[in-house]
């Protein structure tokens, strides 16, 4: 990427504690409970009178009449609703009883209701309980099924018998648990490769969130099964329901034709939808599904005590009688039928009960059977009270420990090996779906969750009172009581709850394996109860609000969350941050397990993203590899628990559920599978296994601009250096390199009708699945090139798009699309035509053609980087790819030139050749910046220009930095933070490296070395070793010493010592190099002979190559000369006269004659910098300057200059920062007086001629009718504002400060363009005295002008921030207060705080400068740490140049950053390194 200087912040974003598990049971209590008020009457002597047809009989009104009189299923009780569950919170229906009764819900249970008789379902549905009762099918929950299956078929060969596999299965050693198993007793090791798993692996649990979703797919590599999947099984599961078990006997989907049809009956036709009004005259009857230990009989207890329905239910059983009549019991009035068995169904049926509106509710535990009695016409309303599975798994395991003797003592391990039937098993999923025997597909809990969606008035056990509530006024059971006078009802129900008891419970260990075996078991009816816990809630609230039941008919809810398997993982590294780990590059070894393919899904919604990956990964044997888990051989995924919320985890073809802490480790960033795992589920001669993960992340939480992230409206990534393990969990480093096959993205089509990511467009539509309605769209990316998940790319936005395209030089057609928001495309075409200028470059230059048909580039606001070469798809931010007169500088347009070229360049030098590891980003950024600098200079034949800014960079930046403590190597050795290494060292440094091979090689050797290296490691990860060994090999060279480079930091000083030996015509120049190596380095040394005479070239350039500490070499000359030396800046160091003082009239001579462009300006520098520190330091200085005053009036009239770019920074003065690094205590307010001071003697000299210099530009720029932006145009505004600088530094008196205010003012307002205007404004801010109303207008005038414009505001902040101002810290203040400052945009907050930082005033004695910015870090870090630490690594971590006082200052601000409780890893990494 391009580096920038940038920031950001750390919040840890933990995840929310999931809810209580305490499990609360008291059976004995329940039991004894039920008895005293449940047991039915049949003796009744009332029952016989009480017979009835139609509206009831025995003086009572039956209360089915009265609700079949009802026009709608609320009618008017809404109202009382209303007022019962209490506006504000809609759960409790006794407000008083509230949370204790929740408690009390836990313990309401009934007995297990198995249907018991005759019918295939439930002779099915038996068999579902019991594994080894049925030989053709097992049906434990997919989690451990295989391996029982396996383990059943392989005992029964040894001895035939499944009651002896029980036994054996339940004395089994597992592995990790100790309870009461023998150890080894039982386990079989089969000869040789036993086909069968050890019984460790057999029976331990497999606890695995998301291998039903797994299961569900019969190819595993295979998306399009998703595909079909999720959008046309989707329809199969609505017909399903819709058309009940008859949609599936026309040969419904791959899935369900592999097992047996008549496992599938659905029968819903008897039963509306939940939406569907009744029609009048319609008989239909409530039916309760009575779900065992569910808190299902404490509403039935309501029913008939409190409101006094008459059930049809199991109560009848025992009647004999042949016509329907309702039994008037103590308590109780029942209808005279069983529900409870076939028989008695089928004699229900022959009494025409669901058309004889006899019972006022159904009640029974047998679904379709029930439902079967039931017709279009006749039909029937389905409720039901559900409760947490595993609480009613463990419910029913105490109730079985207390009353059957065959499992009495059992501990729940044992119980649910052993139980055989008794175990529960998706009880719910089986029933709703039919499926009562065989192995669950998802299919089936997707058939579950919509009958439930479509047909079910939905309760929970967790609250009772809300669920009676809803039931009484969606069946108008509260009118009816009304009318029957029974206006107690509602403190009935509260007695009912009251009487239910809370005593301690025995205690299950959660996580035992026992409770394990557990979840796996009941894995569908987890997921199941997630979904009746979201419609309970849907339905509450469409109650309160508009009194009715209008399920709307979105399909099922697919992504419902579950406790994330990470959840506790990130609480305690929320609580415990683990401590920062240095990397160390010599540690580096390969993956043991690498990923070869990618399969990705992104689903945004607003709050929330879920991400699906499917990952191919292969034993990455060859290499020998260790992988980092403690000696453990395993697959290590990196991932940020703090973001990414881990809801799935499966690996394909391993049947068994995966154990955490068996199958795979969580550990703070990573994941880790085991090796045994994985190969578990590798077919055994293939050497491919699948990993499947679903996550969830919050791109809109996260402010640090790293993974996935909202900019504006739009979704951005931006993965590099280690951004993706913010995304999902992934092996994120670059030396694994997969090709992402398939990148699905899906969002709301109105937000974001724009949906990108790497490679080719395959696919795109919309889809169905959004909420309120909105229409999804998604689009299908693939990207055939392996590469490493930095290069990751995601956009998503309602983008607008100006499109070009590009031959390439094989004749390809190439796409080029570059998005922005709507506002901003009309800014993107100097970019575009940027592009073209790259592609064909990198063609001619060095070979390099793109590959692949599209190249789109993305405009971001917030950005931390400059921008990012993701393959195909970079990323920019704005300030780098908009480009527009009004807007923008020509420096803006040469940055959007280079960059765009930079990024384009990565593609090969980065993306199709990548780092092996993160020490190695010079490979890639030294050489892409070499080239873009390269491409720069030549494509606007201005190579001295672009190299004098970039050696300015390397001068001002990158020395600064190697002098300070972040001082690090271009291939750094360690890091904590790899983020802070993106550094002016890197980049700039790195491009001197690579450009020394250029010089050192040639031209033409160095594009031999490139093309070797393209040719050996095209496709792979490889390390700035291989580019070496490929240069040199290629130009069959040794260049062992030049690999010091790579290892050395510091800027290396060469001194030089020459003379001239008159009688033999020699010149000898002596060199000696000093560096922080303790072998001499390689350094190329550019010279050039001038005559002292003539001024003529005796010698053109040559390179001295400098190999040793010192050496000497001798020229013959024919009189004396002038060196020339380190000309085009040919290596990256300091070259200093042994005597330390420049020889100043050598200086004055190069600064005319030299034909080295960049040596004829770096000797004028010299000469200039002499000057200044002269004065700075109080030295006599006026010799010095009067040599400055000629070279710059020779300069100024030069007429053999013609390049006004060139003539402008021959005429500039040193930078204050560059002076800086020229002395050894830096006192910046010192230097800058000293320069002002050299400055003004300048203006105030040539006043006469800069002014009509000036003059005679501004008459060139006024006469230009179009705005260009070519060389000539750029340069001559260059000069034309050097110029108006000078003019302005004459502010001493105030017919000065007018007359400066009124040449600014009026270039301000007459300007064209925004170079002309910027620099104006530039002089306008930092002028006081009379010129303070001109400046005060100025501000106000650009601030309008910008009308909004993010980057012209940048602008206007960076102006004002660095206004040469005595009063510029209370200003700075003022502008962090302003509207439109902010720390979340990075270019924003650098505008700011950059800029002031490098003003003098920054550095005030009285230290508030340092105190400012020590306040704003601390605020800084909390938003964006890259920015907190890079921002502190350009200003205090220097302290060590400055003076005591200022030192001690910027020390304790160090030390402050450092004491904060939160501190980032960025920021803290850098203020260690400082206060070292
Ligand atoms: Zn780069």
């Amino acid at each position: 990427m391009a580096s920038r200087p940038s920031v950001t912040f750390a919040p840890s974003f933990g995840s929310e504690d999931e809810g209580e598990q305490d499990f609360q049971y008291d059976f004995h209590n329940v039991a004894a409970h039920q008895q005293q008020h449940m047991g039915p009457d049949h003796n009744d002597p009332r029952a016989a009178a009480m017979q009835t047809t139609g509206m009831g009989g025995g003086g009572r009104p039956n209360l089915l009449g009265t609700y079949a009189l009802n026009s709608g299923i609320v009618g008017a009780s809404s109202r009382n609703l209303n007022s019962a569950i209490g506006a504000d919170d809609g759960r409790s229906l006794v407000g008083a009883l509230g949370q204790s009764i929740r408690h009390h819900a836990r313990m309401i249970d009934g007995d297990q209701l198995l249907p018991a008789e005759s019918t295939a379902a439930k002779k099915a549905a038996l068999a579902a309980y019991d594994p080894y009762q049925d030989d053709d099918h097992v049906s434990l929950a997919p989690a451990v099924e295989l391996n029982y299956e396996k383990e059943a078929r392989e005992v029964k060969q040894h001895d035939g018998g499944s009651a002896a596999l029980r036994a054996f299965a339940a004395n089994a050693s597992v592995q990790g648990a100790n309870e009461n198993s023998t150890t080894g007793s039982g386990r079989i090791h089969g000869a040789g490769q036993s086909s069968v798993a050890p019984l460790a692996e057999t029976t331990s649990s497999r606890f695995s969130l998301s291998n039903w979703f797994t299961n569900s797919f019969s190819n595993l590599s295979d998306r399009g099964a998703k595909a079909r999947f999720s959008e046309t099984e989707e329809d199969e599961v609505v017909a399903v329901i819709r058309d009940g078990g008859t949609g599936l006997k026309g040969g419904g989907s791959k899935l369900f034709e592999e097992a047996p049809k008549e496992r599938f009956v659905v029968q819903t036709s008897g039963s509306p939808d939940v939406d569907t009004p009744r029609a009048p005259g319609r008989i239909e009857t409530p039916f309760f599904w009575l779900v065992p230990r569910s808190g299902a009989n404490a509403v039935r207890t309501v029913m008939w005590r409190c409101l006094r329905l008459a059930e049809a239910s199991e109560a009848g059983a025992g009647e004999e009688l042949n016509v329907l009549k309702i039994v008037d019991g103590e308590d109780k009035r029942y209808v005279n039928v069983d529900l409870s068995t076939s028989k008695g169904l089928a004699h229900a049926k022959e009494l025409n009960l669901a058309s004889s509106g006899v019972p006022d509710v159904i009640i029974s535990g047998d679904m379709h059977g029930t439902l079967e009695l039931f017709n279009n016409l006749n039909r029937a309303r389905v409720f039901a009270v559900f409760r947490n599975p595993i609480e009613r798994a463990i419910s029913k395991y105490y109730a079985d420990l207390a009353s059957d003797p065959d499992v009495a003592g059992m501990t729940l391990t044992q119980y649910v090996r052993q139980g055989g039937h008794r175990v529960q098993n998706n009880y719910l999923t089986r029933h709703l779906s039919g499926r009562y025997g065989g192995k669950l597909e998802v299919f089936h809990l997707d058939v579950a969750r919509e009958f439930l969606r479509r047909k079910f008035v939905v309760g929970l056990a967790r609250d009772l009172p809300a669920t009676t509530n809803l039931f009484t006024h969606v069946y108008g059971w509260n009118n009816t009581a009304a009318i029957m006078g029974m206006d107690n009802a509602e403190q009935c129900y509260q007695t009912i709850f009251n009487a239910l008891t809370d005593s301690s419970p025995p205690s299950v260990d959660e996580g035992s394996e026992g409770w394990k075996l557990l979840v796996s078991q009941n894995w569908f009816d987890l997921k199941l109860y997630e979904y009746a816990e979201y419609l309970f809630q849907q339905q509450i609230d469409q109650l309160k609000k508009k009194g009715s039941l209008k399920l709307k008919a979105t399909a099922y809810n697919r992504t419902m969350t579950s406790t994330p398997l990470n959840a506790a993982l990130a609480a305690e590294t929320k609580a415990n941050p683990p401590k920062p780990v240095e990397v160390v590059r010599l540690e580096y070894s390969p993956l043991k397990y690498v990923v070869s393919k990618v399969s990705l899904d992104f689903k945004l919604y607003t709050g929330r993203t879920l991400v699906e990956s499917v990952l191919t990964v292969t034993d990455n044997d060859l290499q020998k590899g260790e992988s980092d888990v403690g000696g453990e051989d395993g697959l290590v995924l990196d991932g940020e628990e703090a973001t990414v919320k881990l809801l799935e985890l499966s690996v394909d073809g391993c049947e068994g559920a995966l154990v955490a802490d068996v199958d795979f480790f969580l550990k703070p960033g990573k994941l880790i599978i085991k090796g045994d795992t994985l190969r578990r589920g590798a077919s055994s001669n293939e050497n491919v296994m699948v990993v499947r993960t679903t996550v969830e992340i919050v791109p809109e939480d996260n402010t640090q601009l790293s993974g996935l992230y909202k900019s504006g409206d739009m979704y951005c990534t931006q993965c590099e250096a280690e951004g993706f393990r913010r995304i999902t969990y992934y092996p994120d480093r670059p030396d694994v390199m997969a090709t992402f096959e398939q990148v699905r993205v899906e969002a709301n089509s109105k937000d974001f009708p724009v949906l990108l990511s790497n490679g080719n467009l395959v696919k795109e539509g919309t889809c169905e699945g959004g909420t309120n309605g909105d229409t999804r769209k998604f689009a299908v990316w693939s990207d055939p090139f392996p590469k490493p998940s930095y290069l990751f790319a995601l956009v998503a936005g309602d983008l607008g798009c100006l499109e070009d395209s590009f031959t390439t030089m094989s004749g390809r057609n190439v796409a080029l699309r570059f998005y922005s928001e709507h506002k901003n495309v009309s800014k993107l075409s100097y970019a575009v035509e940027s592009l073209k200028r790259a592609m064909k470059w990198d063609e001619d230059t060095f070979g390099l053609e793109y590959d692949l048909d599209l190249f789109n580039v993305v405009a971001v606001e917030s950005f931390n980087m400059g921008a990012m070469e993701n393959k195909s798809l970079n990323v920019f931010n704005t300030s780098c790819v908009l480009a527009d007169p009004k807007t923008s500088s020509d420096a803006n347009y040469f940055r959007v030139e280079g960059i765009i070229g930079h990024e384009y360049f990565h593609n090969w030098t980065g993306n199709r050749v990548t780092c092996r590891d993160w020490f190695q980003l010079t490979l890639k950024e030294g050489l892409t910046v070499f080239r873009d600098q390269q491409f720069s200079g030549q494509i606007n034949n201005c190579a001295a220009v672009t190299r004098i800014s970039n050696v300015l960079t390397v001068r001002g930046m990158q020395f600064k930095e190697d002098a300070g403590p972040m001082s690090h190597p271009i291939r750094p050795d360690a890091y904590i933070a790899m983020d802070n290494f993106y550094t002016a060292t890197v980049y700039r440094k790195g491009a001197e490296v690579i450009r020394m091979y250029d010089t050192i090689l040639g031209t033409g050797g160095f594009r031999k070395g490139m093309d070797l290296y393209f040719k050996r490691h095209d496709g792979s990860a490889v390390t700035c070793d291989d580019f070496l060994a490929a240069m040199a090999d290629a130009n069959d060279t040794d260049l062992s010493q030049f690999s010091r480079w790579y290892s050395t930091s510091g800027t290396p000083t060469v001194t030089y010592v020459s003379s001239f030996d008159e009688e033999k015509g020699l010149f000898v120049i002596g060199l000696s190099q000093t560096s922080r190596s303790d072998e001499p380095l390689f350094i190329p040394v550019a010279l050039g002979l001038l005559d002292k005479e003539t001024g003529e070239e005796v010698l053109p350039t040559t390179v001295l190559e400098l190999k040793e500490m010192n050496q000497t070499f001798t020229f013959p000359v024919k009189g004396d000369v002038v060196p020339s030396i380190l000309r085009n800046f040919s290596a990256p160091v300091k070259m200093v006269p042994a005597s330390g003082v420049v020889n100043e009239s050598d200086m004055a001579f190069l600064a005319s004659n030299d034909t080295d462009g960049f040596n004829r300006w770096d000797s004028a520098q010299q000469l200039y910098a002499a000057a200044i520190l002269k004065v700075m330091d109080g030295k006599e200085y006026a010799e010095t300057l009067d040599l400055v005053l000629s070279t710059f009036g020779a300069t100024l009239k030069d007429a053999s200059i013609s390049d006004d770019a060139i003539r402008a920074y021959a005429l500039i003065l040193p930078g204050e920062s560059t002076l800086a690094e020229a002395v050894t205590v830096v006192d910046p307010p010192a230097i800058r007086n000293a320069r002002k001071f050299v400055k003004k003697a300048i203006a105030k000299k040539f006043k006469t001629e800069l002014t009509a210099a000036y003059e005679k530009l501004t008459a060139c720029v006024e006469a230009d009718t179009v705005f260009k932006v070519d060389g000539e145009s750029t340069g001559r505004r260059r000069l034309r504002n050097v110029y108006l600088g000078y003019l302005c530094a004459l502010d001493e008196t105030a017919e000065q400060q007018i007359e400066a205010a009124k040449i600014a003012t009026a270039q301000f307002e007459a300007a064209s363009g925004m170079t002309d205007k910027l620099a104006a404004f530039n002089c306008l801010v930092s002028m006081s005295g009379e010129g303070s109303s001109a400046r005060d207008a100025a501000i106000q005038k650009f601030y309008d002008d910008a009308n909004g414009d993010p980057l012209v505001i940048d602008k206007w902040f960076a102006c004002l921030a660095s206004a040469d101002l005595p009063d510029l810290l209370d200003r700075v203040v003022k502008l962090t207060n302003h509207p439109d400052f902010t720390l979340k945009v990075p270019n924003r907050c650098r505008a700011v705080i950059l800029s002031f930082t490098a003003s003098a005033a920054f550095h005030d004695d009285n230290g508030k400068g340092y105190e400012f910015l020590g306040d704003m870090l601390e605020k800084i870090d909390k938003v964006n740490s890259r920015v907190s630490a890079r921002t502190t690594a350009s200003s205090f971590l220097s302290w060590k140049r400055y003076n005591e006082e200022r030192a001690s200052m910027m020390k304790a601000q160090l030390e402050r950053l450092k004491a904060m409780p939160t501190i980032s890893n960025d920021l803290l990494e850098i203020v260690m390194k400082g206060l070292k």
